[in-house]
């Protein structure tokens, strides 16, 4: 069975490039970053040159790069690192219904040791309004973390206008950049965010890497103790190969994002087309709102998105975010957009990437619409 890949929002393979810059880092260029010699020389060089191209990448300088070991972990810096500094958990945050687990969850973690949390509604195209960020700041909030693109549905937030109305009470933001990077353009002074999440495996980089960007000169407090790595934010041995990947794979987007986004733009909208124009009241997420140009999230009407994608096993995508899959908790993206349980039944994310082809665009609707087909008409 040739499977269609359509779950880049899950995960994207890895670019041939960026295997073959790791590699040496797997066998001859072991030193430890930290060491004095060549060998350890040889990979700190390694490391600064990939936060570098990191930097280009998002505009930032290379000082202001602290290496994760994935996104989850610069999200849970980010929010941890800020709320915990100082005598005691303290303070008030601000989130959003629509965020990853990766920042409600450490939220919610922060709110058990005695911080205090809001999380703000979505509209029902699944766009964070500004004006409810706005209402949500107290005089004792620290931190404002908004993902800069949904997983699920890929709207696009309006990062730059919060940042705003933050700014001028003195609080920083954070935005979980993790699904935006690699797909549209996402640069720190441009949305003038205090920190930003990057996810390697999610622009075709290795998994197991991540980045927080830290405006120069906030004081963070560390998730892990220990030898001064990472200018003392983030102990322990930098992963010298999957760093170098991810350096790589900032070097490729940087080379050509606009012709990727006019790609993946094309793919999305020729699929989008062709489902729509055979399963009637096909309803698209947050359609008419800003979304990356990947992502299309569909519902068909009278069956389930997972008996829709069981019937067509060629096709790998996901019903929603790849981490809630399976699970019976539905999803609270789609729940705060005010989509009713029926309609969000029968959700299917199907995400393009690089190796897309409108061969297998074609081939992916033929087979979407006979299995819709097939199951409707036995409701
Ligand atoms: N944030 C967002 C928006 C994501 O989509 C994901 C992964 O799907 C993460 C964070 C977590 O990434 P990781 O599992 O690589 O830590």
């Amino acid at each position: 069975m040739q499977e269609i890949y359509l779950d880049f929002n899950a995960t994207t393979p890895i670019a041939p490039s960026v295997v073959e810059a790791m590699t040496p880092f797997f066998s001859n260029h072991y030193g430890n970053p930290s060491s004095s010699h060549a060998l350890g020389r040889g990979s700190s060089e390694a490391i600064e040159d990939a936060r570098c191209k990191i930097g280009t990448l998002v505009g930032c300088d290379r000082d202001e790069i602290i290496f994760t070991g994935c996104a989850t972990e610069a999200n849970n810096l980010a929010l941890k690192g800020v709320m915990l500094s100082g005598d005691k958990p303290s303070g008030h945050m601000v989130i959003s219904a629509i965020e990853h687990a990766a920042i409600s969850e450490p939220a919610k973690f922060l709110q058990r040791l005695g911080c205090d949390l809001t999380v703000v509604p979505c509209d029902e195209y699944g766009v964070v309004r500004v004006a409810d960020v706005e209402a949500a700041l107290r005089s004792d909030t620290r931190l404002v973390s908004i993902m800069h693109a949904n997983n699920e549905i890929g709207t696009i937030q309006p990062i730059r206008a919060i940042t705003e109305v933050c700014h001028q009470r003195g609080i920083l933001v954070h935005s979980d950049a993790s699904q935006s990077t690699g797909k549209i353009p996402v640069t720190v002074d441009q949305l003038d965010v205090d920190m930003l999440t990057i996810a390697g495996h999610k622009f075709y980089g290795p998994k197991g890497i991540g980045v927080l960007f830290v405006r120069e000169g906030l004081p963070l407090e560390s998730l892990l103790h220990g030898a001064g790595h990472e200018s003392g934010i983030r102990a322990g041995t930098e992963n010298t190969a999957y760093i170098v990947g991810l350096g790589k794979a900032a070097e490729l987007v940087i080379g050509c994002l606009d012709e990727s986004m006019e790609k993946m733009t094309n793919l999305r909208d020729r699929l989008y087309d062709q489902l729509s124009g055979a399963i009637p009241r096909l309803h698209v997420h947050g359609y008419g709102a800003d979304r990356l140009p990947n992502t299309l999230s569909v519902s068909v009407p009278e069956i389930s998105g997972d008996d829709l994608l069981r019937r067509v096993p060629e096709i790998c995508a996901s019903t929603g975010a790849a981490c809630h899959s399976g699970d019976d908790i539905g999803s609270a993206t789609l729940a705060a957009m005010g989509i009713s349980p029926k309609v969000a039944r029968g959700t299917v994310r199907l995400s393009v990437g690089w190796t897309t082809s409108e061969e297998e665009i074609d081939k992916a609707a033929n087979l979407l619409i006979d299995a819709w087909e097939h199951l409707a008409a036995s409701v």
